[in-house]
């Protein structure tokens, strides 16, 4: 059986996109297959397409971090032909045949049971950025974090995982501050949910002190760097920041004086990893007590859309959710 998918090759000239036909017979071995049907373009996906050797090391390859569909067959007793189920994480996408491709066979333990309240569509506009904003708010949750501490904020607001956050937080009742880089999608975010918007230089000002002003009563920061800083600097004493992301920079310039004169807390966020419990529980949430309606988020691609998408994403100029129709 062939299937179409994205595949990138390693050339003299760099890593070049296209799309091809590929036999299933050329997938890993795997305990189930499965026919995508929808899957989500993630920064994780442009880093993959651009032979980022902490992301993909073995080309040809086909990205893809998430994908939704039916199961054509399993090895496997829970799961059964006609099933509707996901996957997101672990290897899918890095060095596994991604949802870039209409057919991908993986490990039964990774794949997920679609949750009733989730359509296949709507589980991967949520996809690993919707997942990852859920695993945030969760965390900050079990630290402590309730609405009547105060403005939780989101940094990379326009992004994936920024967006479905400051939605999901407004629906529990957050007042939501967002950073973004975007100075025309002030109101695009103010339409989802949050009460203030600010510009990066905004929220960066005072970032020279090695204490800011008492803010946040908790932060989800997607862009890592400087600005992750500076947000545990503007955190409420006692209050958290669930850091997920890199896309301003890995390193961060530190200092240990909010944490030991506030009492904060930096706690770190992975979805890749996350075992599958933890990760059925979360999804759990989001189609039931977090369900939102994400629909003004989607920018539907095709494939032949996904290589000019993937070139916005490493740009920073993605917005909201980049949703694959197979
Ligand atoms: P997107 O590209 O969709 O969003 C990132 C947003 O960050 C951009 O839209 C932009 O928003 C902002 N941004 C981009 N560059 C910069 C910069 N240099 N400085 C400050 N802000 C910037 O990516 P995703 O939402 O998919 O992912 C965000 C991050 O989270 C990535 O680093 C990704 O790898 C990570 N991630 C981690 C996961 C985990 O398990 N830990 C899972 C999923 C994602 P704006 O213009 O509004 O400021």
């Amino acid at each position: 059986m062939t299937f179409k998918a994205f595949q990138v090759s390693q050339s003299d000239d760099g890593y070049v996109r296209e799309l091809v036909d590929r036999e299933e017979n050329d997938l890993p071995q795997g305990d189930v297959l499965i026919d995508v049907k929808y899957s989500s373009l993630n920064y994780k996906d442009g880093l993959s397409a651009s032979g980022n050797p902490g992301v993909t090391r073995n080309f040809p390859h086909t990205p893809g971090i998430d994908a939704a569909g039916i199961v054509a067959a399993s090895s496997q007793a829970e799961f059964s032909a006609g099933d509707e189920v996901l996957v997101i994480g672990f290897d899918l996408g890095m060095n596994t045949s991604g949802g870039f491709g209409a057919s991908i066979r993986v490990p039964a333990g990774w794949v997920v049971h679609l949750p009733a309240g989730l359509s296949l569509h709507s589980s991967m506009l949520l996809g690993t950025a919707g997942f990852t904003a859920a695993e945030c708010i969760d965390r900050l949750q079990t630290a402590g974090m309730s609405p009547d501490d105060g403005p939780v904020l989101v940094t990379g607001a326009t992004g994936g995982v920024g967006s479905v956050a400051v939605k999901i937080l407004a629906h529990l009742g957050y007042q939501v501050a967002a950073v973004t880089g975007k100075a025309d999608r002030h109101e695009f975010l103010k339409g989802l949910g949050a009460e203030t918007v600010l510009s990066r230089e905004e929220f960066n000002e005072g970032g020279h002190r090695p204490l800011m002003a008492e803010r946040w009563a908790g932060v989800v920061d997607t862009v890592g760097g400087e600005m992750l800083f500076n947000a545990v600097k503007s955190l409420k004493y006692g209050c958290s920041v669930a850091a997920c992301g890199l896309v301003g920079g890995a390193d961060i310039p530190a200092t240990v004086l909010p944490f030991i004169l506030r009492n904060v807390n930096l706690l770190g966020i992975d979805s890749v990893e996350l075992p599958l419990a933890e990760k059925q529980r979360i999804w759990l949430r989001l189609a039931n007590e977090w369900l939102v309606d994400l629909s003004e988020l989607e920018e539907v691609l095709s494939l032949k859309d996904l290589s000019g998408a993937i070139d916005r994403i490493l740009a920073g100029q993605m917005v909201g959710r980049g949703v694959l129709h197979h």
